[in-house]
């Protein structure tokens, strides 16, 4: 199926504008489309479960803003706590209650988080614990996962390299080679991988970062011992254990995917559902290591707009909402409905796929069988997803513009939602 037809849209006259002002015409390289083909959607609005385009058509959004709308489009609360904080100042650079909130409500959460920072993005959260890791141990050597997405700092922007413990190779020019060397790459839910890194360099490790339910390859749950190795390893090593649940913190679980699995690791890494639609990130754990945070250790990290107080009451009105009783027990029912019924549709189509998800993030890979892995995930065939994905746009349900991104569940996504849904994704399957 072709992309619809929009040269005569306001979305295509936004698009030929940005065009001339951001590269590629967008301020995040995914939401170009170049990986299904035809045009971005220029987006007006949204409420609750919807997104309303620039010429008035509306979709289903799967997408949630890449995971932080967990409670839909604009909740009533969450606009509510934001309006208020807003009307008493958007920035003070300087401490307020409305930290103290969120802060509190992370550490409730999340246990292991004793002490935390609140940054701006991912990314930021990502390239200060790394910072804070080769401080505390006194070792540079990082350790990521292929397909794993940490944000862009340099040091993580890295490929494997020849050998699996070699030394990592730069993914975009302008990261400089001496720095991607210290960063090894190792294939997700590899446990031999593990074993072998950690008997021939353990000693120079500062830390292992991963996101303990891969999103960014699609969605690729840790095999059973996975996570359990990773720990082990740290431990006998002296090497610390990053969890970026960026994308799975309160997302999973309240208490993030840590919570589900029962893992304790040293760091966290959060963002996404964290900041309740505005940007925010945050690192924290261990309270020995974060001490060494400055001004209370010599580790220097600062942030003009760190702690925004409108961004901290959003986050901390979502995260209230989401501790409600039996939320994340109806996230799950929506979610498996919309997993089992993708299933059905494209299984009744004889279309070869594989539908991974962990509670409300998925993914429907067009591969005939489990995606434990990134050279796996990348063996699908991107070309049916982009069909997939435009015959989906074409019906009103905006998927992930991309085979390696999950789609997202919110609270919004009522019933009658994903009837509309599965019926659009049964005919779209017949091609
Ligand atoms: N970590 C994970 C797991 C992510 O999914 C992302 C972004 O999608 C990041 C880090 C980077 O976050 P940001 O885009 O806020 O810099």
């Amino acid at each position: 199926m072709s992309a619809p037809r929009t040269e005569a849209s306001k979305s295509h006259a936004l698009w030929e504008e940005a065009r001339q002002l951001f590269p590629g015409g967008v301020n995040s390289p995914v939401r170009a489309f170049r990986a299904v083909g035809g045009e971005p959607v220029f987006f007006e609005r949204g409420e609750g479960p919807y997104l309303f385009d620039a010429d008035g058509k509306r979709y289903v959004d799967l997408v949630g803003s890449w995971g932080p709308l967990i409670l839909g489009h604009a909740p009533a609360r969450v606009v509510a706590a934001a309006r208020t904080a807003l009307e008493k100042g958007s920035s003070f650079g300087a401490p307020s209650a409305y930290e103290i909130e969120l802060g509190r409500l992370v550490r409730q959460a999340m246990p292991s988080m004793e002490r935390l920072r609140f940054v701006s993005s991912g990314t930021e959260a990502a390239m200060s614990a790394l910072r804070l890791a080769r401080a505390a141990t006194r070792r540079d050597l990082i350790v990521k996962f292929e397909g794993c997405y940490h944000g862009h700092a340099d040091g993580l922007l890295v490929a494997a390299g020849s050998g699996a413990t070699t030394l990592g190779v730069p993914t975009s020019p302008g990261v400089p080679a001496a720095v991607a060397a210290q960063t090894v790459v190792l294939p997700y839910n590899d446990l031999a991988a593990i074993d072998r890194l950690f008997a021939a360099r353990g000693q120079e490790i500062a830390a292992v970062i991963v996101e303990p339910i891969a999103g960014n390859m699609g969605v690729v749950p840790p095999r059973l011992g996975f996570l359990d190795r990773l720990r082990l390893r740290t431990e006998e090593h002296g090497a610390l254990l990053i969890f970026d649940e960026v994308m799975t913190g309160f997302r999973v679980a309240l208490g993030g995917a840590q919570a589900l699995y029962g893992m304790r690791p040293d760091l966290t890494i959060l963002s996404k559902i964290l900041g309740g639609g505005f940007p925010v990130g945050a690192y924290g754990g261990r309270a020995d290591l974060m001490r060494q945070i400055a001004p209370e250790g010599p580790v220097y990290q600062a942030g003009t707009l760190s702690g925004n107080p409108v961004a901290m009451a959003a986050g901390a009105a979502q995260l209230t909402e989401l501790a409600r009783f039996g939320v994340y027990d109806r996230l799950e029912a929506a979610s498996a409905r919309l997993a089992e019924g993708f299933a059905e549709a494209l299984g009744a189509a004889g279309v070869p796929h594989y539908v991974a998800r962990v509670g409300s993030m998925g993914t429907v890979f067009f591969h005939p069988g489990e995606v434990p892995d990134y050279a796996t995930a990348t063996r699908s065939d991107t070309a049916a997803y982009a069909r997939w994905f435009q015959a989906m746009r074409a019906r009103g349900v905006y998927l992930p513009p991309s085979q390696f991104e999950a789609w997202f569940v919110s609270t919004a996504h009522s019933d009658d939602v994903i009837d509309f849904v599965l019926a659009a994704a049964r005919d779209a399957a017949k091609g």
